[in-house]
């Protein structure tokens, strides 16, 4: 049961990747069938396991050899230890966050872009069970939008990230999801090219699952 919670969260992830490369190239999402992109080779059930097919074949083609980033990959990975997690501890309204910020996560790594409707559309799901917290998150918003006006920080679309994310973390669980994420950043800026603008997105997606496991483990 737990391995089929990873791979129905895997699997949403892998359909997340084909609507979010089908869409950039205003392609049809149902034809033509699954195809490495450099070679045009129709890819067999081997090669479309989420997650695990990435890894199997050395992270690459295996008709061509060539190398496949890693989009995919961490967003199946993502999703799959979300579906874990929720498992055990299930919340909708985090089930909705996760699934919103794995697509904003493509989006934010591909282009360094966030559709401000999604954020938006969660707050508004949201609002109905999670209006208490509107106030808290609020100030949230403010400071960090304050100091990200001065410090070039977070980007209008991370600050609408942030909101939603807030109502269903509360303040304390949220300023502890960016320090998380800044020491994410901190920890991996060896990879980082410093002349490029780094995409905060998927150091905030990862921070949320680290917030949720500790969640889980304190009980
Ligand atoms: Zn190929």
């Amino acid at each position: 049961m737990i391995f089929l919670n990873y791979f129905l969260g895997a699997s949403i992830g892998s359909f997340f990747c084909l609507i979010y490369e089908r869409t950039n190239k205003n392609l049809s999402i149902i034809t033509p069938r699954s195809h490495c992109d450099y070679c045009g080779h129709v890819l067999g059930i081997l090669d479309l396991i989420p997650s695990v097919s990435y890894l199997l074949f050395g992270r690459r083609c295996r008709y061509c050899h060539q190398k496949y980033n890693s989009h995919s990959f961490q967003v199946e990975l993502y999703l799959g230890l979300s579906f874990l997690l929720l498992y055990f501890n299930f919340y909708w309204q985090v089930l909705i966050v996760e699934l919103v910020l794995s697509y904003c996560y493509l989006t934010d790594l591909g282009e360094m872009k966030i559709f401000t409707w999604m954020p938006i559309i969660l707050t508004l799901l949201l609002l109905p069970t999670q209006y208490l917290k509107v106030g808290e998150s609020l100030i949230l918003i403010f400071i960090v939008g304050t100091i990200s006006l001065f410090t070039q920080g977070m980007g209008i679309g991370d600050l609408l990230l942030l909101f939603p994310i807030s109502l269903v973390l509360g303040i304390e669980k949220a300023l502890e999801l960016i320090l998380i994420s800044c020491l994410l950043i901190l920890a991996l800026y060896w990879k980082i090219s410093p002349k490029k603008k780094i995409a905060f997105v998927p150091y905030l997606t990862w921070g949320f699952l680290i917030i949720q496991i500790l969640t889980l483990v304190s009980g």
